[in-house]
């Protein structure tokens, strides 16, 4: 199974993705033509359930189908902190700014599985039985606690607030052809929401390490926008 395109380069016959998440096509090398076939064409038909791979700056000359798989949505993620100067009038407390708290509420309502398996090595018939261990699966909320009410007792969880584990996976159109990128959790892979453009400047990079994808991400999104209206699949906002 899998959405398959030519490239223009080449007439080779490439994998650009599986039900419409573009793993190895970014949308710039979809609007500049350097695929076709039954796919890509299709694909204009769908484009609000489409993604397509992150704009990584190292990335930047491999052709559409030749990027390897990172897991995720195929690139590696952008890993993404909630910027700190959005605070409310009168609380300084960035967790509980109206984004964050936007944010909390997907993950909650996108809970992941975290497995945790410890071996134990049990000597059994005068050898260790490497077999025998823990194996438990924790709920994941993708860096944010839970309530107490969530756990009564009977659940594992993080022990404190740090939502360092979320990350931008991969860039698409909402139901309303908005540029949107893909929101989801570094430590379990869930997607949990998508975010426009502007709620992109409530996050910044994580390090230094992601911040040229991280605004390469932005621009894209932009530039998006821009085509989405230009082309008149999308009415200009007035
Ligand atoms: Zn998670």
């Amino acid at each position: 199974m899998g959405d398959y395109a030519y490239r223009k380069c080449d007439g080779q016959e490439i994998k650009i993705g599986t039900c419409g998440v573009n793993y190895y096509l970014t949308f710039d090398q979809w609007v500049n033509g350097e695929v076709w076939g039954k796919d890509a064409r299709l694909m204009n038909k769908n484009l609000e359930r489409q993604s397509f791979r992150l704009p990584i700056e190292e990335e930047k000359d491999i052709l559409p189908g030749d990027f390897d798989f990172h897991g995720f949505d195929g690139a590696d993620p952008v890993r993404v902190f909630f910027r700190k100067e959005y605070v409310d009038e009168g609380n300084r407390d960035y967790r509980y700014t109206p984004f964050v708290k936007e944010i909390r509420k997907y993950c909650f309502e996108n809970k992941g599985q975290l497995a945790m398996t410890k071996k134990l090595g049990k000597y059994r018939f005068g050898d260790f039985e490497e077999g025998t261990g823990i194996y438990a699966y924790a709920p994941c909320y993708h860096g944010f606690v839970a309530d107490k009410d969530e756990f009564k007792g009977k659940n594992f969880g993080y022990n404190g607030f740090n939502p360092h584990v979320l990350c931008i996976t991969s860039v698409g159109f909402s139901s309303t052809m908005e540029a949107v990128a893909t929101v989801s959790c570094y430590a379990c892979e869930k997607h949990i929401c998508m975010v426009g453009v502007d709620e992109m400047y409530q996050f910044r990079p994580l390090t230094s390490n992601y911040e040229q994808d991280f605004w390469n991400t932005v621009n894209l999104l932009h530039r998006m926008n821009r085509w989405a209206v230009e082309t008149g699949r999308k009415r200009q906002e007035v």
